[in-house]
């Protein structure tokens, strides 16, 4: 297949050339000045883009370009910019440059399924994926030379419509690939960079593509090319799409094509990062290499376990992937002869002791030198889980250790309230993230301010909401019932509480409904008004998660709950952006301890807006007692009717005795000055510590600097 690469297809004028590098690069949507220069062309393509400078730049009328080159403040703060890109792109006065001076030149290869880094790019669902974006985006801040490799999927991840009768409708969209910021890599030939990866007895054509961000590049396979049979095509069609067999074949394609590619392009990672189960074939063709290098199957193992990390992400069992052994012989039963193994000694590389099947996490566990879970209780959680790993071992010795997850706060943080962070802290709190003491000037910011702030960015999420319901009401696609469920007569000085993740059954997003007579005694208090926000995608396979949205969407519709429940459509990075910035609370009530971290309420918490969480995740080690509430008992109540009975209970108490009075207790301005309080206690003590900076110094000091150096 020959192919060019489109980045050469179109060209601007001299005087602002530079904003096509900006463009393909995804650095631009954490930079506040070049986000708004992209914005400043042509505000109604960038809505229609979907904030995809890429596509802006190429759809816009060229008068328009034209016209730019008249406007000299555009023009100054564009120089602005390119200066500032080129300064960040160059740097080499780092932090990790400078705590890390014996890693230069060296690479860390990060495994990833999915990467959220930005909504023009849908290779994301969930959790995970913004995660893995968040950490590629620290990783540029700070210098740390990562290199990041995944899948391109085509269709990308579901994209939600509720139709009339509350279903989820899943939506899948080609991706538009030419107007994306995405580039082919090229081979050594004209055409694009082409790889034969063996899969069971034939093989499959892998293309790569190259997102930039910031300082890290991601390699993203694709198998949609031409020589790949129709099956082939669909392996990187859909993420989290298809049956067993496919799911196996992307996670071969994944982990041992993801070696390979690395290798095609003169990549070699002295540590290699696994990002959840899915890519931990890596660790196998990675044994692999070294046995045809000539070492002992032994020898290779140890050198492989000194380089490799591995993070897993979750308690919930249905998030491992456990394959039939069958099936997995029939792709490896040429591969282990290579490795030097007869069938059952390779089965026992990812076999967990008392259970069936060949099991990811198990691979991954065994294989990788160093392990951690995403928060302190979940590796605790974790240790328990997997101790028959290590049957010799006491439990609180089981070898998995936890990096309690961030969230990058220039993504995630309001742009005028980071400015307000900038003029109170001083402008090093982005350079010093995680440095506690920067953070206790919060104090220094007044009430009034804050408070006005926070209005604003509730003001920008109504307004999204009612953009969109509006569109959709213009289109003829919705009906009134949909209009109002979709939030347009929600009430700007009333409580909202944000409840917005994944519909999967242990996030019981429907406990806060348990007792609708009390609820709607919050909702209608003439005096304290209480609304609800929901948002969030079930899995497009799972119905009982389908069935909770109908639920929730039902009441969203009823006149009896006068449009103070609402629903928002397609949760995505964008509405979630809106919804962490613009609630009054972050309502999260997972099933303890099934919820390994949770980041949504620290993009919250960092935006000033309290938790009111269970005690899980994240939240058991970031409560403090005055920077939210907390729901539930320390160790969770268990499952069950009487344990959902009691947290719901909380729940209500909660409001009606603290939260809400808290919240409407005014002064002569309006201002609500305890509630106040407790929005800066929770910038204060959530943004140093569960920001994705400290996360990354954290995986550098704890898990990277070491296994460079064994690796050596
Ligand atoms: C942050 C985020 C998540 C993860 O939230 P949890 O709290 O872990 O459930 C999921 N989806 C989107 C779009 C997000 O931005």
């Amino acid at each position: 297949m020959v192919m060019s690469d489109p980045y050469h297809d179109w060209n601007l004028p001299a005087r602002v050339a530079r904003l096509k590098d900006l463009s393909y690069n995804l650095w631009w949507s954490w930079r506040p000045e070049a986000r708004t220069l992209f914005k400043e062309i042509d505000r109604t393509l960038w809505a229609e883009t979907y904030h995809n400078p890429v596509k802006l730049l190429r759809k816009c009328p060229p008068q328009r370009i034209q016209a730019l080159l008249d406007d000299q403040s555009f023009l100054a703060r564009y120089d602005v910019a390119v200066a500032d890109f080129d300064r960040y792109m160059s740097a080499s006065n780092t932090w990790f440059a400078k705590n890390q001076p014996e890693m230069k030149g060296k690479t860390i290869g990060y495994f990833s399924a999915e990467f959220g880094v930005h909504n023009s790019l849908r290779i994301y669902s969930g959790g995970l994926g913004i995660l893995a974006g968040d950490h590629c985006k620290s990783a540029s801040d700070l210098g740390v030379p990562l290199v990041g490799v995944g899948f391109m999927y085509p269709q990308g991840y579901v994209q939600q419509k509720i139709s009339a009768d509350g279903w989820q409708q899943n939506v899948y969209e080609p991706a538009d690939w030419d107007n994306s910021p995405v580039r082919p890599v090229l081979g050594p030939s004209s055409g694009r960079m082409l790889l034969d990866i063996p899969l069971g007895r034939g093989a499959v054509k892998v293309a790569v593509w190259r997102v930039q961000v910031g300082r890290v590049p991601l390699y993203l396979m694709d198998t949609n090319v031409d020589g790949n049979s129709p099956q082939d095509r669909e392996i990187s069609g859909r993420l989290y799409g298809g049956d067993r067999t496919m799911r196996l074949r992307q996670e071969i394609i994944l982990g041992i094509g993801g070696v390979r590619v690395l290798r095609a392009l003169g990549v070699h990672p002295s540590v290699f990062h696994a990002n959840e189960g899915h890519s931990s074939f890596m660790f196998l063709e990675l044994a692999r290499e070294k046995v045809s290098g000539g070492r002992t199957l032994d020898e290779a193992l140890g050198e492989v376990a000194e380089m490799s990390v591995f993070t897993t992400h979750t308690p919930v069992a249905a998030g491992h992937d456990v394959f039939a052994e069958e099936m997995v012989a029939e792709y490896f039963s040429s591969y282990w002869p290579q490795l030097g193994v007869e069938r059952e000694a390779f089965m026992d590389f990812a076999r967990v002791p008392g259970e069936i099947g060949w099991n990811m996490t198990s691979l991954a566990l065994k294989m990788a030198g160093r392990r951690n879970a995403v928060s302190r209780r979940h590796g605790r959680v974790s240790r328990e889980m997997w101790k028959n790993l290590w049957p010799t071992r006491d439990v609180d010795e089981v070898p998995i250790a936890h990096v309690t997850n961030g969230v990058h706060l220039a993504t995630w943080v309001q742009q005028e309230l980071g400015a307000m962070y900038d003029r109170y802290l001083g402008c090093e709190w982005r350079d010093n993230q995680d440095d506690q003491a920067l953070w206790s000037k919060v104090a220094a910011i007044p009430d009034e301010i804050l408070w006005m702030q926070h209005n604003k960015n509730k003001s920008a999420l109504l307004q999204l909401m009612r953009a969109r319901v509006r569109a959709r009401w213009m289109k003829g696609e919705s009906n009134a019932a949909q209009t109002l469920a979709g939030g347009a007569l929600l009430d700007h000085s009333a409580l909202v509480i944000g409840f917005a993740r994944r519909f999967a059954g242990y996030k019981r997003a429907t406990l806060i409904l348990k007792d609708v007579e009390r609820l709607k005694k919050l909702l209608f208090d003439p005096w304290r008004p209480v609304q609800i926000v929901f948002a969030g995608k079930a899995h497009p396979a799972d119905d009982g998660g389908k069935a909770l949205i109908q639920q929730i969407y039902a009441l969203a519709k009823d006149p009896a709950y006068g449009g103070r429940i609402a629903f928002v459509e397609d949760y995505d990075m964008h509405v979630a952006r809106y919804l962490v910035q613009g609630v009054d609370v972050w309502l999260n009530n997972p099933l303890a301890p099934m919820e390994a971290c949770g980041t949504s309420g620290e993009k919250a918490g960092a935006n000033g807006v309290p938790n009111f969480s269970v005690l899980d995740g994240w939240w058991e080690e970031g409560y403090n007692g005055g920077n939210g509430w907390a729901i539930g008992e320390a160790g969770g109540r268990g499952a069950g009717p009487e344990a959902d009975a009691a947290d719901a209970e909380d729940i209500y108490g909660i409001l009606e005795r603290k939260l809400v009075p808290l919240y409407y207790d005014r002064d002569e301005f309006g201002v609500p000055r305890g509630w106040v309080k407790l929005m800066k206690e929770s910038i204060r003590s959530v943004s140093p510590r569960y920001c994705a900076d400290r996360m990354v110094k954290d995986y550098v000091n704890m898990l990277y600097a070491p296994k460079a150096a064994a690796s050596r």
